[in-house]
């Protein structure tokens, strides 16, 4: 075993998004491994000068809203309607989805003030849709949301404190239909992506009934569930449901091997995957 690159190397080769195979090079000498970090770093910094170039030149948009638009588009063909609602929500709103003082997510909600928040996920929003949309169309109801969504966390490398959620649901779907849907939901969103060899977990519990996360590389993209379920009469809903929410800088973070979802997300650090503080 020779030396690995030091600490403030391996920093820099990440944030250049260095393959795995450069992250784990071993040398003999320091002096080697120095004029190696020099070569690799200039290589890498010259590929995100040409992936900055083919987004001006080419692209004009950065994986992520391509992404979305993917999803978009998918979706709307198979009969789902896009809606767009407010990153603002109420307190009332959370507190019927009993995220209330002692839920863990209540410690990561950003609040404005006494009654509003920014929104920590779609379904408080899609819920209230969904009961007048019920009145309004013939079922099934088949709504979807793609937007920002808020969540304190302490960072890592698959937390974001803003990112971006694909919502996806279904509301009259049949009872025994409901895990078919689910699955081609998940099928739908993981082609739009390009990602492959996914894994579905379903887990039943008696108060929140059949839930499935999707998980590739031990990473969760993607959680769902369905109803009837035991929030639907605060919200004046009692037809059995399915719903699927995605991260989308997850999807990306697996699809693209980046190392974080920090350089793929909103930043002014990163452009497009690519690390700025470069020359
Ligand atoms: P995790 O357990 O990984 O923190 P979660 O189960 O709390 O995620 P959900 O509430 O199920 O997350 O949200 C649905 C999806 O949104 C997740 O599967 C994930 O892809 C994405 N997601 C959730 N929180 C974040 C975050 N802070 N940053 C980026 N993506 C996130
Ligand atoms: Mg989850």
């Amino acid at each position: 075993m020779g030396d690995s690159w030091t600490t403030i190397q391996l920093q820099r080769l990440k944030e250049l998004n260095a393959s795995q195979e450069i992250l784990e090079m071993n040398f003999t000498e320091s002096i080697i491994r120095d004029r190696m970090f020099q070569k690799v770093e200039h290589q890498l910094v010259n590929q995100g000068k040409t992936k900055l170039n083919l987004l001006r030149l080419e692209k004009r948009r950065p994986a992520l809203l391509e992404l979305e638009n993917q999803l978009a588009e998918t979706l709307r063909k198979e009969g789902f309607v896009q809606v767009i609602t407010p990153t603002i929500i109420s307190k009332v709103s959370l507190a019927k989805m009993t995220i209330s003082d002692d839920h863990p997510l209540f410690n990561q909600v950003f609040w404005l003030d006494e009654k509003r928040c920014l929104r920590p996920m779609l379904a408080p929003n899609l819920y209230t849709l969904w009961k007048d949309l019920n009145r309004l169309w013939k079922k099934p109801i088949r709504i979807f949301e793609i937007g920002t969504c808020y969540r304190k966390e302490s960072q890592g490398s698959q937390h974001l404190n803003e990112f971006t959620m694909l919502n996806v649901t279904e509301l009259g779907t049949s009872l025994e239909q409901r895990h078919q849907r689910l699955k081609e939901m998940v099928d739908w969103a993981m082609n739009a992506a390009g990602i492959e060899n996914y894994e579905l977990i379903t887990e039943s519990s008696v108060v929140y009934g059949d839930t499935v996360d999707v998980m590739k590389d031990e990473i969760e993209l993607g959680s769902g569930a369905m109803g009837p379920h035991f929030l639907d009469e605060k919200w004046g809903i009692f037809e059995p449901w399915v719903g699927i929410g995605f991260g989308l800088e997850r999807l990306l973070m697996i699809r693209e091997g980046t190392h974080n979802v920090q350089s793929i997300a909103r930043s002014l650090t990163y452009l497009d995957g690519v690390r700025l503080n470069i020359k």
